[in-house]
């Protein structure tokens, strides 16, 4: 076998393909400008660990499972002046995951709640952390699936498995007993454990209208706010002023 050959075996043995894809080109390059070796090894290793950083991301951002792919560098916070931006962007840095806590986010329907939940949980894979994105109603739904195949202890154990976990839309519809019971549960598991970002258009006080029992919720808010972040979105429907907005630029158009 000739060297070159040999050394690509050895390449893919040893699970370097950025190696094994650019060494000839970056061994060119230095030759050209006279680098010592080691400033080629150097130059190989950086980009087979970028490459590696970047798969590894990509893989966390598949398995959260967003629905959307909006970033917090597309929320436009003038047109929520009310909202505290430093605050947001600070959530991003994402030390309330390394400390294991919460964060709802509350207001009311098309306020951008769902954008910064998975922006924040976007922010969060990018730096390392396993995220999980489901919707109440979603989540409930995997309970009930687990439980027909028994399957609900698996389900758990990759729950907690899990930094963050982000449940969208709390409170739209009502649970019914045997999904009001899976949160509960689901609950119980994060508990000190893995953090959650929650988006909720009602205010603790009417949660037991969502889960139907007093006490329980009770006792669910009790550990969800032991250590939370709530930040509330004031005001009116983004989506309501960005078409009242293009329709009165379409009228001074005119
Ligand atoms: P909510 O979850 O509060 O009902 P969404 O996050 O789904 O609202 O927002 C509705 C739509 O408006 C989405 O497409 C979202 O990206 C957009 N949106 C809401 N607020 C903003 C904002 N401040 N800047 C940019 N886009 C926004
Ligand atoms: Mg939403």
């Amino acid at each position: 076998m000739n060297d070159k050959l040999l050394l690509e075996n050895y390449l893919k043995m040893l699970r370097l393909p950025t190696f094994l894809r650019e060494y000839a080109q970056v061994a060119r390059q230095c030759g050209e400008k006279g680098e010592h070796h080691e400033d080629f090894l150097l130059q190989l290793a950086e980009r087979e660990a970028a490459a590696r950083e970047q798969n590894a991301i990509d893989r966390r951002l598949k398995e959260a499972g967003f629905p959307s792919n909006k970033e917090l560098s597309t929320f436009d916070f003038t047109a929520v002046p009310k909202l505290n931006k430093k605050r947001i962007l600070d959530l991003g840095r994402c030390e309330f995951i390394a400390k294991r806590e919460n964060l709802v986010l509350l207001g009311p329907p098309g306020t951008g709640k769902s954008h910064l939940a998975v922006a924040l949980g976007r922010e969060a894979c990018r730096r390392g952390k396993s995220v999980k994105f489901f919707t109440a109603a979603g989540l409930a739904t995997r309970y009930t699936e687990a439980r027909a195949e028994r399957e609900v202890q698996k389900l758990e154990a990759h729950i907690r498995k899990r930094d963050l976990i982000v449940i969208d839309e709390l409170g739209y519809v009502p649970l019914g007993q045997g999904s009001a019971e899976s949160l509960f549960n689901f609950f119980s598991q994060c508990y000190e454990r893995t953090s959650l970002a929650i988006t909720t258009n009602l205010p603790f006080s009417e949660w037991p209208q969502i889960f139907g029992d007093e006490r329980l919720t009770g006792a669910l808010i009790d550990r969800l706010t032991h250590r939370v972040h709530i930040v509330e979105i004031p005001g009116e429907s983004y989506r309501l002023k960005d078409s009242l907005k293009s329709q009165e630029g379409g009228e001074a158009a005119k």
